[in-house]
C-alpha cells in the first residue's frame, strides 16, 4: 500500500511541462538563443540556490521577495541559501567571481522561486530567460537590450504587446526629485491606500507604481522624475529614445514606471501584453541597475538586463493565437512480426540515417501493433512479417494521405522511408 499522505501531485503553484507541450519550451529557448546569440549574448548557467545574502543585498532586504516570498533555507552544514528568486543578482554574483573581460554580455534561461498565492501565469517556481550586459554605460547598449526583447517577441507573432519606458535617474537627480515628489504626497497622504499612508517617508516611488485606485488617483499629477533629470541623465535618456525610434522599437513613455533602490538607474522598462488581462499581463521587463555590481562587492561596474517569465509569455502566444509548435511525429513506425529482430535493426538504421522512426515492444500482436503506428502520428508504419523477412524486403504502409502500401527492398528502406516523410 502507498503510503496515504503521499499525494502524488506537483506542489501547490508548480506545474509539470509533458510533451507535446514541452516542444513549444524547446522552442521558445531556441528562438531566444537565436535572437540573443545574434548580438553576441553566451549562455551562462549559475547555481539554482545562492547564499541568500546574494538576494539580500542584491534585491533588498525591505522588498516583498527578499522579506516574504524568498525560499530561504539551511543545509546540513548550516548555511544559509535560498533558491533564486530571479536571474539577475546570480549573474552579477558570477562576474564578480570569475571577472570575464568586459563587456559582458550573458544570457540565462532558469527557474525562478517565490512563495506567492498560486494563481493563473504566476507560480512558486516559473521560468525566466534573461539577458544581462556589464560595462559599458552607453545609451545605445540600453537600446540593444530592449530592442533584443522586443525582437524575440515579434519572432514569436506577437504582436499586440506595448513597452512602456521610464528613466530612474541616479545618485546626482533622484535624491532631489525623491524630496519633491515626497512633499507632493505628504500633502496628499489621507489620499493613498493605506499600505502608502505608511510607508511614504521610506519610499515614496512606490505609491508611483502602486495599481490600486486611490494610489493612481493620488499620483495622477505627481511630479515626474524626468522633468527632474541632471543632464547626463537627460542626454542618455533623449539617445536611447533616439535609438529605438530609430531602430522601429514603439514604446510609451510612463512615469509611473519605477523601481524602488538604490542601484536601479537611468532606463528601465516593461512589456506588456494587450491579450492577457491587465492585473497580470507582464511578460517582460527590466532596466539599468549601475550601482548592483558594487553593491555585491564588485568594483563599479554598469550593467543593464531584462527577465521574460515563459508561462506567461507561452500565455500571451495563446491569447494571440500565434507560435504554433510542431511536435515533430516520427517518420516511420516499426511493426515487427518476426520477434523483434527487424524492428531493433531497422529503427537503428534510421535513426542513423537522421529519420525518426519508433517501434512496440513486449512482441504483440500486427493488430496492436499497427494501432500503436496509428497513435504514434507517424506517417509510415514499416512492416515486417516472415515473408518480408525471407525476401528482404518490407512492406511500406502510408498512415497518412491517400498512398498505397508497397513493398520495397531492405536495402531501399531509408531512402523510401525519407521520400514518405517528405526529407
Ligand atoms: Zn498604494
Ligand atoms: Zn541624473
Amino acid at each position: 500500500m502507498a503510503d496515504e499522505s503521499l499525494a502524488a501531485r506537483a506542489p501547490s503553484g508548480t506545474h509539470d511541462v509533458l510533451w507535446p507541450e514541452s516542444t513549444r519550451w524547446e522552442a521558445v529557448l531556441a528562438a531566444f538563443a537565436h535572437q540573443v546569440e545574434s548580438a553576441g549574448y553566451g549562455l551562462a548557467h549559475t547555481p539554482i540556490f545562492e547564499d541568500v545574502k546574494v538576494f539580500r543585498r542584491g534585491i533588498g532586504e525591505e522588498s516583498a521577495v527578499v522579506g516574504k516570498e524568498m525560499y530561504e533555507f539551511e543545509d546540513r552544514g548550516g548555511r544559509t541559501l535560498a533558491l533564486r528568486p530571479e536571474g539577475t543578482a546570480p549573474m552579477v554574483r558570477a562576474f564578480i567571481q570569475h571577472r570575464p573581460p568586459l563587456p559582458w554580455k550573458a544570457w540565462y534561461a532558469t527557474p525562478a522561486f517565490r512563495y506567492e498565492r498560486p494563481q493563473r501565469g504566476r507560480y512558486r517556481q516559473h521560468h525566466q530567460l534573461g539577458v544581462e550586459a556589464l560595462g559599458p554605460a552607453d545609451p545605445d547598449l540600453d537600446a540593444e537590450v530592449v530592442a533584443l526583447a522586443d525582437g524575440f517577441f515579434r519572432s514569436l507573432g506577437l504582436v499586440r504587446f506595448t513597452l512602456s519606458l521610464n528613466s530612474m535617474g541616479d545618485n546626482v537627480c533622484r535624491p532631489g526629485y525623491l524630496e519633491i515628489l515626497r512633499a507632493y504626497l505628504v500633502a496628499r497622504r489621507a489620499d493613498l491606500c493605506p499600505e502608502h499612508q505608511d510607508r511614504l517617508e521610506a519610499n515614496p516611488l512606490r505609491a508611483l507604481d502602486c495599481k490600486r485606485e486611490a494610489c493612481i488617483a493620488a499620483t495622477a499629477d505627481a511630479p515626474a522624475l524626468v522633468d527632474h533629470l541632471c543632464d547626463p541623465c537627460r542626454a542618455h535618456f533623449g539617445r536611447v529614445c533616439e535609438d529605438l525610434d530609430v531602430l522601429g522599437v514603439p514604446y510609451a513613455f510612463d512615469h509611473r514606471l519605477v523601481r524602488g533602490f538604490d542601484y536601479y538607474t537611468r532606463t528601465t522598462f516593461e512589456f506588456s501584453s494587450q491579450a492577457l488581462e491587465s492585473a497580470q499581463n507582464g511578460i517582460g521587463g527590466g532596466g539599468r541597475y549601475d550601482g548592483l555590481v558594487e553593491m555585491l562587492g564588485g568594483p563599479p561596474t554598469p550593467g543593464i538586463g531584462f527577465g521574460i517569465g515563459i508561462e506567461r509569455l507561452l500565455l500571451a502566444c495563446d491569447a494571440e493565437g500565434v507560435f504554433p509548435v510542431d511536435p515533430g511525429l516520427p517518420d516511420a513506425f516499426v511493426v515487427d512480426l518476426v520477434g523483434g529482430d527487424a524492428a531493433r535493426d531497422i529503427t537503428a538504421s534510421l535513426r542513423r540515417a537522421g529519420l525518426r522512426s519508433d517501434r512496440a515492444f513486449d512482441q504483440r500482436s500486427m493488430k496492436s501493433q499497427l494501432k500503436s503506428a496509428d497513435r504514434s502520428g507517424a506517417r509510415v508504419a514499416v512492416i515486417v512479417g516472415p515473408d518480408e523477412m525471407e525476401a528482404g524486403t518490407v512492406s511500406l504502409r502510408p498512415l497518412r494521405g491517400t498512398g498505397e502500401q508497397r513493398t520495397v527492398l531492405r536495402s531501399d528502406l531509408v531512402d523510401a522511408v525519407r521520400d514518405e516523410a517528405g526529407h
